[in-house]
């Protein structure tokens, strides 16, 4: 039996990108970046207006500081949104400008239309408007040139904006990994069906599909199997020729009909490491294949659903954020202090489903109850794992520990 760390540290040096790929902006969400973009225009690409109102020259505007009295400037003409005026604000005179139109020529400030009386072709304003008042500048947001992504960041709604808005189509994007699941059990049955006596409804499946959406990787299909291993093996053979990654859950710990690690080793599987000194999730398992001169993977995760969600936010979440090339890829960790004391065996590293809070400044970590793998409602509350290290046997209240944040 291997240690957590180690375990984590084997998976994770296993995972490499797979590639590289060019995709549209409108499939980019949740994508990682594979190459840092640079700017090739300037944003905004041109000096506009802030408001809707009146572009002019701030010095025509002097003379009612002095003297108090309204002054009246020449309107030139309208320049609406898309419009380009040419021609050039003299002295006297003012062009109406709408949010976002180019500043013309000349002009240095543009009043708001709200501030402002506009009669005939003329304006009359009360008060001084100072140089640069209500103008975005170019190249304020975004200079020409500049890097506006780096390699590594997951795409989020606001990154396509930016690159929409920088005249940007499509983006080079790391590969996504493809998995498959297999969940195995006689037991299981479908929600939907009536529950036969000694069965018990299928919660993996829907499970580990959300997981493996929530995570980037692209879900190839999840399949019940029968404890049985001509079956299982057929199965395991159909996956991996598909998959870069294939989760199974269920049938791989010590019980007569826990055959997933048989179905593996019969086709050709390296054992990277079965078994980890944590609970839960002790009989984690980890496999490389090689079949057709292609690489892939094999999590045999545990059948308790508490189990399969930690060995997926532990091991396959980081292992899957590597492969599609993310920066940071391990799991999100902060120091808490315990609410209360915990007790437990000497020898495994247990992963308490705790809640958190903060009170000034710092973090409190509190028990949500029940911790059983074989226990889904907790995790419902559950904010976040806290990493007890497998040689303590007590922690008193107030005791520093790690957590790892649920995301
Ligand atoms: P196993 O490792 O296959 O013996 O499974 C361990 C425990 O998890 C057993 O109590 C199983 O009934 C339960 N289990 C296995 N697969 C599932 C599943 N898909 N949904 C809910 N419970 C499961
Ligand atoms: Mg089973």
């Amino acid at each position: 039996m291997i240690t957590y760390e180690k375990a984590s540290q084997l998976v994770l040096k296993e995972a490499r990108p797979l590639g590289r790929e060019t995709v549209p902006i409108e499939k980019a969400l949740g994508r990682v970046v594979a190459k840092e973009i640079k700017a090739f225009l300037s944003l905004p690409p041109f000096t506009n207006s802030a408001v809707d109102g009146y572009a002019l020259r701030s010095q025509d505007t002097d003379e009612i500081e002095l003297s108090g009295k309204e002054i009246c400037l020449k309107l030139l003409a309208e320049q609406r949104a898309g419009d380009y005026f040419a021609g050039q604000i003299r002295k006297g005179t003012a062009l109406k400008v709408m949010t976002g139109s180019p500043i013309p020529l000349g002009a240095d400030a543009v009043v708001p239309k709200e501030e402002v009386d506009e009669r005939g072709n003329f304006i009359f304003l009360k008060r001084k408007v100072r140089k640069g008042e209500n103008i975005r500048l170019a190249g304020e947001d975004v200079k020409k040139g500049e890097k506006i992504i780096e390699r590594g960041i997951v795409l989020r709604p606001v990154h396509l904006g930016l690159f929409a808005a920088c005249g940007i189509k499509e983006i080079s994007v790391y590969c996504q990994p493809k998995v498959y699941a297999l969940i195995t059990g006689d037991e299981l049955c479908p929600p939907g069906k009536p529950l036969k006596p000694g069965m018990i409804y299928d919660a993996n499946s829907s499970l580990i599909r959300a997981l493996v959406e929530s995570s980037g990787a692209k879900l190839l299909a999840v399949k019940r199997v029968k404890d049985k291993l001509a079956n299982l093996s057929a199965n395991l053979e159909r996956a991996l020729n598909q998959a870069d990654i294939v989760l199974t859950s269920g049938g791989v710990s010590v019980g007569d009909y826990d055959l997933v690690k048989e179905a593996a080793e019969k086709m050709g599987a390296q054992r990277i490491f079965w078994q980890v000194a944590q609970k839960p999730a002790k009989p984690l398992a980890f496999y490389k294949f090689y079949l057709n001169n292609r690489k892939s993977f094999l999590f045999g995760l545990p059948g308790n659903p508490g189990a399969v969600f930690i060995s997926f936010e532990e091991y396959v979440r980081p292992f899957i954020k590597k492969i599609m090339g993310q920066k940071d890829y391990l799991p999100k960790e902060i120091e808490a202090t315990l609410t209360h004391s915990f007790r437990k065996k000497r020898g495994r590293l247990n992963f308490l489903r705790v809640k958190l809070q903060l009170a000034r400044g710092e973090w409190l970590a509190t028990s949500v109850g029940a911790q059983e793998s074989g226990i889904l409602s907790t995790l419902g509350e559950t904010q976040g794992f806290a990493l007890i290290p497998a040689e303590t046997e007590f922690l008193e209240t107030g005791t520093k520990i790690k957590v790892h944040l649920l995301e």
